[in-house]
């Protein structure tokens, strides 16, 4: 059985060295009282994402951070899973971009991907989702991960310029305008990151 974790409110260790990612926290976070400290101001290292899940790899940073820190600490991973693409780019989601972070190119390879899975009748499966995994880990081993999920379907050509990475072929359920044409308000209002941060949420004000 796992004992019931709190942590009270204060400063948390962000288990990430991408500065926008330590702001968004901060925002995230203020009103319930925790201030985030990044891994890179702390010089802690950042570990490789060896694992083969984003849970995996949210959970192995975070632990990273606490145990280096001796603090718990959060980290995050994300991505767009693709149905008819067996789940990629998954966790490869920003190694498709490769390290001039070409998105144009990691969504034409998704669109060819597609292409070359087209059936004979010329279905093409385009349900995917935006997946994403926050991790809070103690530097005993203990973690809690929480998941969020947003369903939709993939539209080519990409449209809009709002959103970053793969936002402008992802039209998520029930609506017409990709995440990329959305007003940004709206998607972070319903995205895969604001499900995830909820519960986080709830957590950590419970
Ligand atoms: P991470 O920063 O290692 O978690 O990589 C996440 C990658 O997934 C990003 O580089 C994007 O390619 C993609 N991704 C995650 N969330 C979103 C989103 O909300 N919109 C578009 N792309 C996203």
């Amino acid at each position: 059985m796992s004992t019931l974790r709190k942590l009270p409110p204060g400063r948390i260790i962000a288990a990430t060295h991408n500065p926008g990612k330590v702001k968004e926290l901060g925002v995230l976070l203020a009103d319930i009282g925790f201030t985030p400290v990044s891994a890179g101001e702390l010089g802690l290292p950042e570990p490789d994402e060896t694992a083969d899940t984003f849970r995996g790899n949210a959970e192995l940073k975070a632990l990273a951070a606490a145990r280096a820190a001796n603090e718990p600490a959060l980290a995050d991973d994300s991505g767009l899973a693709c149905d008819g693409l067996s789940g990629a780019p998954g966790i490869y989601s920003a190694r498709w971009a490769g390290p001039g972070k070409d998105f144009r190119g990691a969504m034409q390879k998704v669109e060819d991907g597609l292409k070359a899975e087209t059936t004979d009748d010329g279905e093409v499966d385009r349900r995917a989702s935006f997946i994403c995994v926050l991790s809070l880990a103690w530097p005993d081993g203990h973690v809690e991960s929480f998941e969020g999920v947003v369903r939709g379907q993939l539209v080519f050509p990409p449209r809009g310029d709002r959103g970053f990475g793969y936002d402008p072929i992802f039209v998520p359920e029930g609506e017409t305008e990709t995440f990329g044409e959305m007003d940004q308000d709206k998607k972070h209002a319903m995205s895969h990151r604001a499900a995830a941060f909820a519960q986080l949420r709830a957590f950590l004000s419970a």
